[in-house]
């Protein structure tokens, strides 16, 4: 008799809630004509930081790719040359890629890179029609560039050295790095 009271009370309970909930603002968000602000550290899509030079963050040193419980991220460094210095120091992340089929949005990654080259932004739409699509190379993945920074391949700011950019002591580009870029482009003042 006691237990019999007791799943009835249960019931009550149980049925309270539903009760509850029918008369509760209903929280429906018309997306994606409406798009509502993530949490500030929701782990989205991926991106690759620069300096604020221009230079590339990675050092292709595949820190991320091993910490990666997916198998989600390939890595290809390679040496940089006087002629062609895409980050500060030795090496550089030629080839990159992460694979969205199997990334599970952990952010391991992120805490295995080095320099910080590697980081989560909020953006979640990365829904496609194509499997291939979802395979996003380095250019996919490179910040842009943003007033002051130069796209590499170009020198290392006059009388610096990778140090002096790990320790934050570059705050932009010289203006004779410009002329030493020859693919490089530096965002204007309307442009950023
Ligand atoms: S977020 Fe997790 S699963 Fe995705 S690439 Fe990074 S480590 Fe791999
Ligand atoms: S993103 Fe970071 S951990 Fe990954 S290869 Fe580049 S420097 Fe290394």
């Amino acid at each position: 008799m006691a237990d019999e009271a007791k799943s009835f009370s249960q019931q009550l309970q149980g049925f309270w809630v539903t009760f509850a909930t029918m008369f509760k603002k209903v929280n429906t968000v018309q997306y994606p004509e409406v798009k509502e602000p993530t949490a500030e550290r929701f782990h989205g899509r991926h991106q690759l930081n620069r300096y604020d030079d221009g230079l590339e963050k990675c050092i292709g040193c595949e820190l991320c790719a091993w910490a990666c419980p997916a198998d989600a991220i390939y890595v290809e460094g390679a040496d940089n040359t006087e002629e062609e210095r895409f980050s500060p120091g030795e090496r550089f992340g030629q080839v990159y890629q992460i694979n969205y089929l199997r990334c599970v949005f952990c952010g391991l990654c992120i805490e295995a890179c080095p320099t910080r080259a590697l980081t989560m932004t909020n953006e979640y739409e990365l829904a496609d029609n194509q499997r291939s699509k979802l395979i996003f190379e380095k250019e996919d993945l490179l910040a842009p560039l943003r007033q002051g920074m130069i796209a590499p391949p170009h020198p290392m700011y006059p009388d610096s050295s990778h140090l002096n950019y790990y320790k934050g002591e570059i705050t932009g580009s010289h203006p004779s790095q410009a002329s030493q870029a020859p693919q490089g482009e530096q965002l204007s003042q309307e442009q950023s």
